[in-house]
């Protein structure tokens, strides 16, 4: 009997430990993810915050209006500025995205799966977006280079990525790479003939 006693108390203080382990450890999972979620929240607020609609607006309707950029006026550079503004958020998404997908050794946990399904309409819609407008600002002048060479290697790289993260042939296929091609790119805004820039815009309250 005695023996027994000997052997039960250890054997109890190790099940009690091996507890305390899991449940530690069970704690840091949650609160690990808890915090990963909130990155997850951070990334895609981003790309809905009201800046972003507005941007989203100035390029859609160039975009879906196949409009050319009236070089007169102030259009081409509120274009400019939500072209780039645009080509930033999704490099802040990679950037933040590169590091939860670090976190778990590339694994796609909760987070990264929530994360992607969240932001991929976005990265899908601007694959067609960024080539479509940068060729009506270069259009618009000729003489005024876009430099957008980093930023749109980095939105390459998130695509890819993306692409890499899905099975469904049909998401694959949405974040290919814009070739413009019509019949390579999926986007219907190539079925819409170009159409003429607006008039130039007046500066308010100046004269006729
Ligand atoms: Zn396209
Ligand atoms: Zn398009």
């Amino acid at each position: 009997m005695s023996d027994l006693l000997r052997v039960a108390g250890p054997v109890g203080s190790c099940i009690a430990a091996f507890a305390a382990l899991a449940v530690t450890i069970l704690v840091w999972r949650k609160s690990r993810l808890t915090a990963r979620l909130e990155i997850v929240r951070g990334l895609h607020a981003e790309l809905i915050s009201e800046a972003a609609a507005n941007d989203r607006h100035t390029l859609g309707s160039l975009h879906w209006q196949n409009r050319e950029i009236n070089p007169d006026g102030t259009e081409r550079g509120e274009v400019m500025c939500a072209y780039f503004a645009m080509l930033w958020r999704f490099e802040r998404l990679h950037a933040g995205r590169k590091v939860l997908l670090e976190g778990v050794n590339g694994r796609r946990d909760v987070a990264l799966k929530m994360l992607d399904e969240q932001v991929y309409t976005h990265v899908a819609e601007y694959v067609c977006t960024f080539p479509v407008i940068k060729d009506k600002l270069t259009e618009s002048n000729r003489d005024d280079t876009v430099f957008d060479g980093a930023y749109v290697k980095t939105f390459d790289q998130l695509r890819t990525s993306l692409a890499e993260s899905f099975d469904d042939p049909e998401k694959k296929a949405r974040l290919g790479a814009h070739t413009n091609n019509t019949e390579k790119c999926n986007c219907k805004c190539h079925e819409v003939s170009e159409k003429p820039p607006l008039p130039a815009q007046r500066l308010f309250g100046a004269s006729a």
